[in-house]
């Protein structure tokens, strides 16, 4: 990240449940700290989850990292679907099905939008541990507009099927 950028901070969630889940989030952590003008600032630990959802289908690998962006919100969005489809995403299953990677922006410093590709802050947030389980070790005293403190919100949600690898 060049000195000079005027950046601001990003949150993105991070999930897995097919192949090698580690190697995925680790590869696609470095993968947001190479794009232009992006630096990672913050990440969580890994944790093991139940499904959400669509719940027959194996646990997910999930996690939360913070970055520190020059881009603007739909050229992130642009390049994490870019990280997903380098991971082998494909969308052709079931809503909120199985999938190799799957990165949502879940909120950036000052902003808030609601078009055609973009929503944010993500709107299912407050409805997910896996979320905000990890969102809670990198930013426990964000805001989330229209939706609350991650920790007031994580007091809201069961995160008893959320374990953090050793
Ligand atoms: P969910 O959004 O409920 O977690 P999902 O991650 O399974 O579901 P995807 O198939 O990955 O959904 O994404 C569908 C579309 O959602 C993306 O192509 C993107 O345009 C749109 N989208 C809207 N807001 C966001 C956001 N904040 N982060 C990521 N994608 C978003
Ligand atoms: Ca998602
Ligand atoms: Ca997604």
């Amino acid at each position: 990240m060049t000195a000079s950028a005027p950046a601001r901070a990003a949150y993105v969630a991070l999930g897995s449940n097919l192949g090698d889940s580690q190697r995925t989030l680790s590869r696609a952590i470095d993968a947001l700290d190479t794009l232009p003008s992006t630096a990672v600032t913050g990440r969580s630990c890994f944790y093991r989850t139940v499904p959400w959802g669509f719940c027959d289908q194996p646990d997910f690998l999930n996690a939360a990292v913070r970055v520190h962006t020059a881009l603007s919100p739909h050229q992130l969005l642009d390049a994490l679907l870019a990280i997903e489809a380098a991971a082998g995403r494909v969308r052709d299953g079931a809503r909120w099905g199985p999938r190799t990677l799957d990165l949502d922006l879940l909120h950036m410093d000052g902003i808030t939008l609601d078009d055609r590709r973009l929503t944010l802050p993500h709107p299912r947030i407050r409805e997910r541990a896996f979320v905000l389980v990890p969102l809670a070790d990198i930013a426990p005293e964000l805001i989330l507009p229209g939706q609350g403190g991650v920790i007031e919100l994580l007091r809201q949600v069961d995160a008893t099927g959320c374990t953090a690898l050793p």
